[in-house]
């Protein structure tokens, strides 16, 4: 168990001058981010911060949020970073939830997170009005921090979950739990020549386990606050990335865009992506046409396990989301809580070394969230339904909370989905269940077309039904110009299921 940030202290004794983060305004040195952190962490300090306290981090990606998360870890003080796109009234919740003494803002937050007298302490990142100017809070240069000494379990960070199925839960992971995933990065070759290009935003787990190992690694990270095909290809190529996290609909609008074959990207080494299914056809479209490894992580904020997929070695596997990562131990239960024979569909769970503490302040959710083996071991439900292969490959269906149980049947929608992508006019698909007076709950897909294209509905309706069993059709299909997502791109199910009085 070592400690990232006394790694970046050695990379700026040995390394001064190579740049650790870049967002598009500035660049840092590790010798300039290792001084900055000492400001933060002494100010944190000054300010009465010690270890198992809480600060949170309300913006969007940047260098000096980037600085401001490393310097909290310096002073062992845990960091809760909550998305600016959440509502007023959840963004209240998770600042009260988190205990955070301090919230770190920038000019887009104004409006949800509401006047900065009225809540806790806020200090403005980005030299605008939502609170106290950055670099007035520091500490004056040359600031030392007191050492401290987290232990394993000691808070790292509270992340929210995504909210997917309802409200986010407040994860906590310890400092253990990180260490984890940064010794996993000595196998995709992280190092001081990486260049990792992240787009996904820093307060979601799926951006950290890529941010993290290569600051570990005394690599560099540029951060692009907002995603955009066209410039994510453009910094890509001129600043010979080798790294990268993307999202599935990440992949699907940088493979989709006109200009992507006339870049150079030879430059890569591995592209991760983890968070939401990723199609067949997508990975192998993205095999064909990006040089470098593909990698896919499954798993949860909460940890508890993690299936890797290795797509450039197994090419055949495509449609699963690969094996259980090294020390994760991954079973499938039904719904009785009993392990389900080999071969057979169950709810994943999973247990590692990467587990959550629990969620916070939340004993009897976390209670909800754990299983235990007949031996005593702790897994962590996942609510995903999956099955494995004979080679011990998962394959992945939906989670359980989206399962259409139609007249008596099991029905995934992903199934329906393969189908439907299946069809030339359709760029995105999903299917959800609604309420049906004859069937409990019926079927419903929703895609958006290809641009330009016109097929109807009824059309699409037709042969999507004609190649399904009788049980699984489609009771109706609707256009969409676009799919409800969550900020780090997963579909919004719930969204479409409420237009039908169902949550
Ligand atoms: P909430 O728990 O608040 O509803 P969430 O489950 O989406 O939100 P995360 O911890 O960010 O929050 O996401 C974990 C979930 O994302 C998994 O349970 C799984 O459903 C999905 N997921 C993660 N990786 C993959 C993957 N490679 N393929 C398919 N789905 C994935
Ligand atoms: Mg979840």
């Amino acid at each position: 168990f070592g400690l990232i940030a006394d790694l970046i202290q050695i990379h700026a004794v040995e390394q001064p001058d190579s740049l650790a983060l870049r967002d598009s305004e500035r660049t840092l040195t590790y010798s300039g981010l290792n001084a900055l952190m000492d400001r933060v962490a002494a100010a944190l300090q000054r300010d009465g911060l010690a270890v198992d306290d809480a600060i949170a981090i309300c913006a969007w990606s940047s260098v000096t949020y980037a600085t401001v998360f490393l310097g909290a870890l310096r002073a062992g003080v845990a960091v809760a970073p909550l998305a600016p796109g959440s509502t007023p009234e959840s963004l209240a919740r998770m600042q009260r939830d988190a205990q955070a003494k301090l919230v770190f803002a920038d000019a887009s937050t104004a409006d949800v997170l509401g006047a900065p007298e009225a809540c806790i302490p806020r200090i403005a990142l980005d030299g605008s009005d939502v609170g106290r100017a950055f670099d007035d809070w520091l500490a004056p240069e040359g600031a030392k921090p007191t050492r401290v000494a987290p232990e394993p379990s000691s808070p790292f960070n509270i992340i929210y979950s995504s909210g997917t199925t309802g409200e986010p839960k407040g994860i906590v992971q310890g400092h253990g739990m990180r260490w984890s995933h940064v010794k996993r990065g000595a196998r995709y070759e992280y190092g001081p020549d990486t260049v990792t290009l992240l787009s996904t935003p820093l307060y979601s787990n799926t951006t950290l386990v890529v941010f993290f190992p290569t600051l570990a690694f005394g690599g560099q990270v540029i951060l692009m606050s907002k995603f955009d095909a066209a410039a994510y290809l453009r910094l890509a190529q001129e600043s010979r990335v080798t790294h990268t996290m993307l999202v599935p609909v990440q992949y699907q609008r940088l493979m989709a865009h006109p200009a992507f074959d006339a870049h150079d990207l030879s430059s890569f080494q591995y592209k991760f992506s983890t968070s939401a299914p990723f199609g067949a056809a997508l990975k192998a479209d993205v095999l064909k046409r990006w040089p470098g490894g593909l990698v896919e992580f499954y798993g949860m904020t909460e940890g508890g396990g993690t299936c890797i997929l290795e797509a450039h070695l197994h090419p055949g596997k495509l449609h699963t989301v690969g094996r259980p990562a090294e020390g994760s131990d991954i079973r499938l239960i039904d719904d009785e809580g009993r392990e389900v024979p080999a071969g057979g569909d169950g709810e994943v769970v999973g247990s590692s070394a990467g587990m959550m503490v629990g969620y916070h302040r939340q004993p009897e959710k976390t209670r909800e969230a754990e299983w235990f083996a007949p031996d005593g071991k702790r897994f962590i439900r996942t609510g995903d339904v999956g099955r494995f292969d004979a080679e011990g490959f998962l394959t992945l269906f939906d989670r359980k909370k989206d399962m259409i149980i139609s007249g008596g049947f099991n029905i995934y929608p992903s199934d329906l989905e393969a189908v439907l992508r299946g069809h030339p006019a359709v760029a995105d698909v999903t299917v959800v269940g609604v309420p049906s007076e004859a069937w409990g709950e019926t079927p419903i897909g929703y895609v958006v077309r290809k641009p330009g294209d016109d097929t109807e509905p009824a059309v699409l309706l037709e042969w999507t039904n004609a190649q399904l069993g009788k049980t699984q059709r489609l009771a109706a299909l609707h256009l969409i110009d676009e799919l409800p997502r969550s900020a780090i791109g997963k579909v919004l199910k719930r969204e479409l299921r409420d237009r039908h009085g169902r949550g």
